[in-house]
């Protein structure tokens, strides 16, 4: 089997309601991804997908396209998909970086290689550990009373864990909304805190004094991405688990993160990490450190969110608490099946080959607002 053909598709899509992040993002009104089609000459197709978020990432959905017409297509067609990890160290050595334009392939190859053995993608990881997963509700930045109504929406749904955005407002609101949130649904929910960045490290050590008492189980990223000294001095202070997201790209910042002692929990995700290969070795690297993960997602649609469940329900160090295969119920709409599997705040593994995740060619039409073919 031989690839000949790949299509790009750069699609955007509006949130049902704008997410307020942290002060390095803003609020955001749309998500914008790059739907990737890997043809072979035996008419299997593999899915992928890129959600790059300049600046959480270095990419964007141009550059995305850009990579993967220029540099990575023309050492992708004429080769044997099945190959995963022959295509793999080829890219290794010839693309620096990129790592959402990487995952995007890496994710289509497994699909291919799946589909190509009529098993899913968790089949060939070694099988799964989980036949289900609890969802991980996000709520982005708002007063202690927005994050009262938008939490107990999540509860009417069946959530039992609430991430809260924050890093937008000043430190003295932040501590007001997490002693909230924790005096009124402490003793029903998770709650973990994601500053996204957001603090700088002497905010982040008065948000822990404030909140005493009070602590979630998870804070993921207070300070900037590049500051190892100062998550691991916060992890040195912190009582509750400190996660990293931003901070966590390549196979090589989990092996330093861990090293230094630098946080509790990988925060994964499949695109930002380069792929189910990468994300695997990173969770591997946890397990080997005694960190545990925390299956995560960027502003994903179904072909990342199926390949992260592919991943994380083989995982023996999950973190225990939901995790965030909602993304696609966050937007307006997608353009896949993947909510088909999402039920009571649940997501069931899907039993299908390769991924386990159609795609739905007239919403593809719909959204697309710029497409790319490249033939051998
Ligand atoms: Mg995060």
């Amino acid at each position: 089997m031989r690839i000949n053909k790949l299509e790009l598709f750069h699609i955007s899509i509006p949130f049902k309601v704008p997410y307020r992040l942290s002060w390095v993002y803003g609020t955001l009104e749309k998500a914008e991804a790059v739907i990737l089609k890997v043809h072979t000459d035996g008419g299997l197709i593999g899915l992928g997908e890129a959600d790059p978020m300049n600046p959480f990432t270095e990419e964007t959905a141009g550059t995305v396209m850009v990579v993967i017409r220029d540099v990575i297509a023309p050492q992708l067609l004429g080769c044997d998909p099945t190959g995963v990890n022959r295509i793999e160290a080829l890219l290794d050595q010839s693309v620096r970086g990129n790592p959402t334009a990487r995952g995007a392939v890496n994710m289509a190859l497994h699909d291919i290689l799946g589909k190509a053995h009529e098993v899913p993608v968790y089949t060939l990881l070694g099988g799964k550990l989980h036949d289900r997963l609890p969802l991980l509700g996000a709520i982005g930045s708002g007063t202690a009373e927005e994050d009262a109504s938008a939490i107990e929406a999540l509860i009417r749904e069946g959530y039992r864990t609430v991430m809260i955005k924050m890093g937008s407002l000043g430190i003295g609101e932040e501590i007001r909304r997490m002693v909230s949130a924790s005096e009124r649904y402490g003793n029903q929910l998770v709650l973990i805190v994601d500053a996204n960045q957001g603090w700088h490290y002497k905010e982040a050590l008065a948000f822990l004094e404030g909140i005493r008492g009070h602590a979630p189980l998870v804070i993921e990223q207070p300070v900037r991405y590049s500051d190892h000294v100062g998550l691991s001095a916060f992890r040195d202070r912190c009582p509750c688990l400190l996660s990293v997201d931003e901070s966590l790209v390549t196979v090589e910042d989990a092996a330093i993160l861990a090293h230094s002692s630098a946080a509790d929990v990988f925060s994964v995700k499949v695109s930002k990490n380069g792929g189910l290969s990468k994300a695997s070795a990173i969770a591997r690297v946890a397990d080997g450190f005694g960190l545990r993960c925390l299956m995560n997602s960027m502003l994903e649609f179904g072909i990342t969110q199926a390949a992260s469940l592919q991943l994380g329900c083989t995982l023996n160090n999950l973190l225990d608490c939901g995790h965030a295969y909602m993304s696609v119920l966050r937007m307006a709409d997608d353009v896949t099946d993947f909510k088909d599997n999402i039920a009571d705040a649940m997501v069931q593994v899907p039993a299908g080959a390769g991924l386990g995740v159609a795609i739905d060619d007239d919403k593809l039409k719909k959204y697309t607002v710029e497409t790319l073919k490249i033939e051998a």
